[in-house]
């Protein structure tokens, strides 16, 4: 019998594991913590905890790690690493310092089936869910792991802020996902805010009614068009749930979530979603719909196989400011780790596509159109 990993198990899932094996409770908080606070994974260090429970752990439970593939470590000091999860997949997590703050980006899926234009992980198709224990075992790894490589006094957190915005749509693993978010937020666990955990999604819009109710942290919608035509071709999901469909979703989601805005992701794709009048358009969405929000203006890490370029930086500057001018809040989302291909939308690690690829290679060609009109001269920048 293979041996359960308990990585997988939020803290009432550890308490129920306990209660089976005659133990009360409070020893599968007191089990919790050693595991996620203290980055134990053998149990006979677990000095605290009865003996008589150690000796039942042995053999049917474990703390098992992923194995780490690879790391590569960025000159602005982002770290990525490539974890194995086995059958030829494996699946990317970085870790991005900041003053005060360290991010860590988690992947929820190897691959993903959503597959929007614009990115790497897409592009690669589906292989499977990641399940409970994968998803943690990333934050335990780099929680743990880096505590001892930054020397970091005892007490003080490594990652104080998770985003769930690695490779995969985390609203199509939601069983999975659920339990991983209340593990972070676990003061027994990893503590972290309701609003320092971000899920980021493409738009699956009965999981965002669900995460409402279940788990409310903050949540990033990648919006990436002001139409439903443009945003079909770039996320065709939205054929699915669309925008009006995904902004009722957010404005009944704002009711508990942890902030009072919804952030909204713009990949800006030169010559595609990226024209002043498209600006206009989203500005014009957003009213319509009453929703309160924050647009993030992702410069497009291009890839390859994506036959999409960057947005020049004039036209990401005059995209905002019309935004801006109409009283949003849009600010534009500095590049990390490049040089390592880890910033947002270059996460491939390997994936055995398990899906039919060639649906995917039957989508028409993205229509690219170069605004003569152009965009506003841009404005001198402040030195
Ligand atoms: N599946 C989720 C989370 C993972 S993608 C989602 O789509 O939201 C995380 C963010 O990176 C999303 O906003 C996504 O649109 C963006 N992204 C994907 N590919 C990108 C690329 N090549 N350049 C810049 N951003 C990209
Ligand atoms: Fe999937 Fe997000 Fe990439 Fe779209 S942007 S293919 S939803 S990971």
């Amino acid at each position: 019998m293979n041996a359960v990993n308990l990585l997988g198990y939020d803290r009432d899932a550890l308490a129920a594991f306990c209660e089976g094996l005659g133990e009360k409770r409070f020893r599968a908080t007191q089990l919790f913590r050693w595991i996620h606070q203290k980055g134990a994974a053998d149990f006979t260090a677990m000095s605290d905890l009865a003996k008589s429970l150690r000796d039942k752990l042995h053999g049917i439970a474990e703390v098992r790690p992923l194995a780490v593939g690879s790391e590569q470590a960025s000159s602005d000091g982002t770290i990525k690493w490539l974890f194995d999860v086995g059958a030829g997949d494996a699946v990317e997590t970085v870790f991005i310092p900041e003053d005060g703050r360290g991010t860590l980006c988690i992947s929820s899926q190897a691959g993903c089936a959503v597959g929007c234009r614009f990115c790497s992980t897409g592009h690669q198709g589906f292989s499977r869910n990641l399940s409970t224990a994968e998803i943690m075992a990333q934050l335990w790894f780099a929680e743990h792991h880096l505590r001892q490589r930054l020397n970091l006094p005892e007490g003080q957190r490594a990652i104080t802020n998770v985003v769930m915005m690695g490779m995969g749509e985390p609203l199509q693993n939601y069983a999975a996902l659920v339990p991983a978010l209340r593990m972070m937020l676990d003061d027994h666990g990893y503590g972290l805010s309701r609003r320092r955990v971000t899920v980021s999604t493409s738009g699956v819009v009965p999981m965002i009614e669900r995460l409402r109710d279940d788990c409310p942290v903050a949540i990033a919608v990648s919006l990436h068009a002001p139409n439903d035509a443009l945003r079909s071709d770039l996320v065709p999901l939205n054929r699915k749930y669309p925008i009006a469909e995904l902004f009722a979703a957010c404005l009944a989601y704002l009711d508990k979530a942890p902030r009072d805005f919804i952030t909204f992701e713009y990949c800006m794709l030169d010559g595609v979603n990226d024209s002043a009048a498209q600006a206009r358009e989203l500005v014009t969405l957003v009213a319509e719909q009453g929703i309160s929000c924050k647009f993030n203006l992702i410069p497009f890490n291009p890839f390859p196989q994506s036959g999409l370029t960057c947005s020049p930086r004039e036209r990401v500057l005059a995209f905002a400011q019309v935004l801006q001018e109409a009283g949003l809040v849009a600010t534009i989302r500095k590049t990390r780790g490049e040089d390592i291909d880890a910033a947002c939308g270059q996460l491939a690690g390997e994936v055995q596509d398990r899906t039919n690829a060639s649906v995917r290679m039957t989508r028409a060609p993205i229509r690219i159109h170069r605004p003569e009109h152009a965009i506003a001269p841009p404005r001198a920048r402040t030195p």
